[in-house]
Formats: structure tokens, sequence, C-alpha cells
């Protein structure tokens, strides 16, 4: 069985064929932390050059149905599915959904590598050396009980 979109590649987002999904093809920042450190240090004159800015990490992940009347039915009658990937900035908590479209048959596949489950906790294993490079994220992870 075929789904209409089988093989879609999304410009943005790269299959990972494990129970992740997918992931971005490039390194996505925080837009709040990239709008106010940028803000500090033009107000202090600091080189942008000199800020670190933090990327968001993928936290969580969802695969559903897109349940959407205008989304087109698939040839085997299969609508659409979608990934819901949740990402977090460990320095500021900001929390953001992409909605990332895949095919059937993937969506499948991924949730067979998820014990049959459409929801996806992403362990610490994942993101920990992304985020515990700043003191301040480490020491509140540690606080939480995550390291
Ligand atoms: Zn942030």
């Amino acid at each position: 069985m075929e789904s209409s979109h089988e093989g879609y590649e999304n410009p943005a987002w790269q299959k990972t064929h494990d129970a992740l999904g997918i992931k971005p093809k490039h390194d996505l920042y925080c837009p709040i932390c990239l709008a106010s450190k940028t803000v500090a240090a033009l107000e202090k004159g600091q080189d942008l050059k000199d800020v670190t800015f933090p990327r968001l990490f993928i936290r969580r992940s969802r695969i559903h149905q897109v349940v959407d009347a205008r989304i087109a039915v698939g040839t085997d009658g299969h609508k659409q599915y979608a990934f819901d990937t949740i990402c977090k900035c460990a320095q500021c908590d900001y929390y953001c959904v992409f909605g990332v479209p895949t095919d059937l048959n993937y969506a499948l596949k991924i949730m067979e590598l998820r014990d049959n489950s459409n929801d996806f906790l992403v362990p610490i294993e994942y993101w920990k050396d992304e985020v515990l490079v700043d003191d301040d994220v480490r020491e509140k992870l540690a606080a939480l009980g995550y390291v």
C-alpha cells in the first residue's frame, strides 16, 4: 500500500530512521535568547561574535494523523501524517512545536520503533551534550534531578 506522499523529503527536516523520527537539517536557535542577547550585547557595545546563542533541542515528538478536510486523502485512502516535534531552549525554557508532515509508511515505521506508541519523550542522552555546555543550565538540570 503506497501513500500519495510516499518518498516526500522535507527541505528543512531530515528523517533519522530511529525513534526520534526527524531532526532539523540546520541548527535551530532560540528566538527569545537570540533577541534578548543581541539587544543586551548591542547596549553594552559588545561584538556579536563574542555572544553565544543557545540552540533549541528536541524534547518530545508525537506522530498524528492530520485531521483537516483541506488535506488531500492519499491514493490508499489514508490521510497525511505529521510529526509534532517539540523543541526547547535549555537557557530560557522557551518551548515550541513544529508540525512536520510525513508519509504514512515512515510514520508507521517510527511508531513501531517507539513500541507502537505515537509519543516519544526524548531521553537525556540525545540532548545532554547540546545543553550541558552552560553552567547555569547544568545547575538547573541537576536541581531538577536530570543529571
Ligand atoms: Zn532561549
